[in-house]
């Protein structure tokens, strides 16, 4: 879906909105669409939203538009409403879908514990924020398909964005939600493929990268489309997703305080996964409580025991987070036992002529892995030396992490500075504060957070409005 055009009418506006506050959102992925609209449905008084990013999809950055979107989100129905205070909005958005409940009248009431395609929730996303724009004849937004590569702070604490527009009117809050940055370019004149693998290889054989979510999307969007070669995944932990339960796994956690140092919690959390599934419930139970206490806990570590969790055990806990459909994770697993799909824990090199170099875990010598396509699924994290968050990072409006996993910041997404302030009118939301804030790459941590800001930003501009 492009969004030339749409908003047309209303740029035209933009030079009636010196007086308003000008709110810039940067990236238009899910958490900036998000953002509007919860800044839509809080900021009751008029204002004037920017929107920037060069990729002209509004259909949910890369986790909702990367691939096929035809490929099943690993979240359920209840717990992907966009909607605060209402977890039941997508749920309903669905019943009220009469295609949908064409498709899927098995499911009727209710949709709460279903898995549904990217490009449905994608769907929903924009019409909530088509909904939410409409009802808003009060407000100007205005939607830019440059990359912002420099903030600046300017006099009277506005902010200033560089980008190929030189005529972009000073913000007064700037809100990033730049995720996982901007996808690479792929340069057709480069083909990456190792051209010699098709005379060392007896069957047509691919490598995937990595061990996410992304791997399995990859791996059955190839069979999807026919592929029956070999697939080998390479991953340096080896942990693939786990399964999700057939039905609704609802939090649980012992009441019994945590420990303080992380082998003990690990110990912990052991041992109430195991007294969980004694009782009939479910390890990924224990799971989903866990996830209520992540913040707290994260902050409580100090940063020796942070980087010790993210050498050695952050692989582990994602792969019990993250976690696949049931009939999905029969898919891979099925694949696994076929043999037509292998796992190797190790390492990879660099990329030849013909496949390409790995260390498998455990040896001291590199082998080549022949393979005539190579699709890297790892998920890299927030570029933090991309021209934009150095920039920030250079003016001392933002500082990385102690992990340097991508910016400190605070609950509500306020990059925090060295002395623990923070800089009025700046926001870094999503996963941009993953070594802060564990699990703010989630749709439903991203909703509190946009909702969160939203209401401060309220707050700060207009301090007597009531959200909607
Ligand atoms: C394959 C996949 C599947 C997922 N499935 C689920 C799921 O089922 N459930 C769940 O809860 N979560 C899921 N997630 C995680 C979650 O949805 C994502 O973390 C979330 O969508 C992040 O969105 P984002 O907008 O912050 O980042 P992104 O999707 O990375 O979007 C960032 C946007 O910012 C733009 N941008 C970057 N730099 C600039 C710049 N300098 N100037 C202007 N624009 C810029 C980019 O072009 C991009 O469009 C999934 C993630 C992936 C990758």
């Amino acid at each position: 879906m492009t969004v030339q055009g749409l908003f047309s009418s209303r740029s035209a506006a933009a030079a009636q909105i010196s007086a308003r506050p000008r709110f810039a959102i940067v990236g238009r992925g899910f958490s900036g669409m998000m953002m509007a609209i919860a800044l839509m449905k809080t900021v009751r008084l008029p204002f004037h939203m920017q929107l920037f990013d060069p990729n002209s999809s509004v259909s949910g950055g890369q986790a909702l538009s990367s691939a096929r979107a035809s490929t099943i989100l690993n979240t359920r129905v209840r717990d992907l409403s966009v909607s605060v205070g209402d977890t039941d909005d997508f749920n309903d958005w669905l019943c009220s879908n009469a295609e949908f409940r064409a498709a899927v009248p098995a499911a009727i009431p209710g949709f709460r514990q279903i898995f549904v395609p990217k490009d449905i929730f994608s769907d929903y996303v924009y019409q909530r924020f088509s909904e939410a724009l409409s009802a808003r004849k009060d407000i100007t937004v205005q939607v830019c398909h440059d990359p912002v590569v420099a903030i600046r702070r300017t006099h009277g604490n506005r902010f200033l964005l560089e980008s190929a527009n030189p005529a972009n009117p000073l913000f007064d809050s700037v809100i990033l939600a730049t995720g996982y940055g901007m996808p690479e370019i792929e340069d057709p004149a480069r083909d990456p493929s190792p051209v010699r693998a098709q005379r060392l290889i007896a069957r047509p054989h691919t490598v995937l990268l990595g061990s996410g979510i992304r791997v399995v999307d990859h791996l059955l969007q190839l069979r999807d489309a026919g592929y029956q070669g070999q697939i080998t995944i390479v991953s340096r932990r080896g942990f693939l997703p786990q399964s999700h339960t057939p039905n609704s796994a609802d939090p649980v956690f012992p009441a019994a305080a945590l420990p303080s140092n992380l082998p003990e919690i690990l110990r912990f959390i052991r041992n109430a996964c195991r007294e969980a599934e004694e009782e009939g419930r479910s390890w990924q139970s224990v799971m989903n409580g866990l996830r209520k206490h992540a913040r707290s806990l994260w902050r409580s570590l100090p940063a020796h025991q942070k980087r010790q969790f993210n050498r050695h055990l952050r692989a582990i806990y994602d792969s019990h987070r993250n976690r696949l459909p049931e009939a999905i994770y029969a898919r891979l697993q099925g694949e696994l036992a076929s043999g037509n799909t292998i796992l190797r824990r190790g390492v990879v090199g660099r990329q030849g002529l013909s496949g390409i170099f790995f260390r498998p875990a455990g040896s001291a010598c590199d082998e080549v892995i022949h393979a005539e396509r190579i699709l890297d699924c790892r998920c890299r994290g927030p570029q933090l030396n991309s021209p934009l968050l150095s920039s920030l990072q250079n003016q001392g409006l933002a500082l990385a992490d102690e992990l340097s996993l991508g910016l400190a910041v605070n609950q509500r997404g306020q990059p925090c500075l060295e002395d623990g302030s923070t800089v009025g009118g700046l926001f870094a939301i999503g996963p941009l504060g993953l070594g802060s804030l564990p699990d703010i790459d989630l749709v439903p941590e991203i909703v509190s957070q946009a909702y969160a800001v939203g209401e401060h930003i309220a707050e700060r501009f207009y301090p007597k409005s009531k959200a909607v």
